[in-house]
C-alpha cells in the first residue's frame, strides 16, 4: 500500500553515530536525541535508546514519551519533556517524563505538588530565553532568573537539573559563542548565589552542533539536544549537511494515479485554491501531468524532492499531488511509483498521517 515512509534504520544509525561522535567525543557534550521529527517511531526509538553514547531521549508530546518511556528506562537512560508541560497533563508528566524543560513557576508548583502525590522527585530544566522568542524566562531579567531559582531550589519533589536554551525555532537566531556564553554566564551566577552545581547547561537543538566543529562552543555548555541532525543530517544553522551522515535514510514513496498530458495553464477565472491560496501558473504549453495519492493532508509539498531530479512538483491539494514529468527520461505509467527525499517539514507530516504506510530496512 502507498504511500509509504522508508525508515532505513541502518542509515539512521548512521547518523547517529556520525552526530555522537561530534556531540560526545569531540564536543565533551551529553547526547540528548530528540525523537519527535519521526513522530517516536517505535523502532527508530528501540535503536536509539540502545545506543551506548545516547544519554536523554526527547520529545515535545508526552503521549510520545508514554509509548516509549519504559524501553528507555530499561536501558538507565531519562525520558525528557522538551515542550513546556500544560496544566492539564501534570499527572502523566509526573509519570512518564524524567526531567521536563520549564519557564512558569505555576506549572513548577503543580509538578511538586504531583510529583509528592506519586512519591517522586521530577527533575526540571529552566529555560532561558536568549533573544529567539520563543518559551522561557528572558536572559536580562536575572533577579526575576534568580528569584525562580530560589524558590524552585525549596521544593521539596523538584530538582533543579539544569538550565537551558532554544534557538532558531521561532526567531531563526543562530547560536554563536556570544549568546551561548550569556547562558553559560548565567549558569555560572545561579551556581554562586545558591551554593549549588547544575548537572546540565543545555546550549541547543541541531543549529548549536556546527560550534563545536568551529572549536567555538562555550566551555560551559555541557548537553545538546539533536533531532534534525540524527534524522536528516543537517546542521540546520547554516543548511550545510553534517560529516559522516546521509539525508537519505527516509524516503517516500508515492503511487502514480493519473498520467496525461495537458495544458499547463487552467482555462477559465482563477479564483482561490482548496486552501484560499490565490496559485500562480507558468505558461509551458501541453505537459506530462502526473498526478500521486499523496496530498497536503499527509505531507508538505514544499519539503519534497523527487528523486528523479528531471520532475517537477506543480502543487497539490488535500489528498493529491500533481507533478510536470515531460523531462524525464523514464517512461512512466499510471501505477509506477515516484520516490522522495523529505525535509523536516515532509518528515514530521508524512511520519505523522495514519494514511502513510512504515517499511523498515534493517
Ligand atoms: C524540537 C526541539 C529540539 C530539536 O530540534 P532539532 O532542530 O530537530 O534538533 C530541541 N529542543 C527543543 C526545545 C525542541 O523543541
Amino acid at each position: 500500500m502507498y504511500p509509504k515512509l522508508i525508515i532505513d534504520l541502518k542509515k539512521l544509525k548512521g547518523n547517529l553515530d556520525a552526530v555522537a561522535n561530534i556531540t560526545k567525543d569531540q564536543g565533551g557534550c551529553s547526547l540528548m536525541i530528540v525523537t519527535k521529527g519521526l513522530c517516536a517511531d517505535p523502532q527508530m526509538v528501540q535503536m536509539v535508546a540502545a545506543h551506548e553514547k545516547v544519554d536523554f531521549l526527547a520529545d515535545s508530546r508526552v503521549k510520545n514519551l508514554a509509548s516509549y518511556a519504559e524501553v528507555v528506562r530499561k536501558q538507565g537512560k531519562m525520558t525528557v519533556l522538551l515542550r513546556l508541560p500544560m496544566h492539564s497533563e501534570i499527572a502523566e508528566v509526573v509519570k512518564h517524563v524524567d526531567l521536563s524543560f520549564n519557564s512558569e513557576l505555576s506549572t513548577i508548583r503543580l509538578l511538586n505538588e504531583e510529583a509528592g502525590k506519586q512519591g517522586k522527585k521530577h527533575k526540571i530544566l529552566l529555560m532561558i530565553d536568549l533573544g529567539d522568542l520563543r518559551e522561557g524566562l528572558f536572559y536580562q531579567n536575572e533577579d526575576v532568573i534568580l528569584r525562580a531559582v530560589e524558590e524552585i531550589l525549596q521544593m521539596a519533589n523538584i530538582e533543579l537539573y539544569g538550565i537551558g536554551v532554544n534557538l532558531t525555532c521561532y526567531g531563526a537566531i543562530i547560536p554563536k559563542n556570544d549568546n551561548l556564553s550569556n547562558l553559560t554566564a548565567l549558569a555560572e551566577k545561579i551556581e554562586k548565589a545558591h551554593s549549588i552545581k547544575l548537572n546540565m547547561v543545555s546550549g541547543g537543538n541541531s543549529s548549536s552542533i556546527y560550534l563545536i566543529e568551529k572549536g567555538e562552543l562555550p566551555e560551559g555548555i555541557n548537553n545538546l539536544r539533536l533531532g534534525e541532525a540524527f534524522l536528516l543530517g543537517n546542521d540546520t544553522a547554516y543548511g550545510a549537511k553534517l560529516p559522516g551522515t546521509t539525508g537519505d535514510a527516509l524516503i517516500l514513496e508515492a503511487q502514480i494515479i493519473e498520467l496525461q498530458e495537458k495544458p499547463s495553464l487552467p482555462i477559465g477565472e482563477v479564483g482561490v485554491d482548496a486552501f484560499g491560496q490565490k496559485p500562480y501558473y507558468e505558461d509551458r504549453g501541453i505537459i506530462k501531468r502526473a498526478i500521486i495519492g499523496i496530498g497536503k493532508q499527509d505531507t508538505e509539498l514544499d519539503s519534497m524532492t523527487p528523486l528523479d531530479e528531471k520532475i517537477e512538483i506543480l502543487g497539490g491539494s488535500s489528498d493529491h499531488t500533481i507533478l510536470d514529468v515531460t523531462k524525464s527520461d523514464t517512461a512512466y505509467q499510471v501505477g509506477d511509483i515516484l520516490r522522495f527525499e523529505l525535509g523536516y517539514g515532509g518528515m514530521l507530516k508524512t511520519a505523522t498521517s495514519p494514511y502513510v504506510e512504515k517499511e523498515y530496512v534493517k
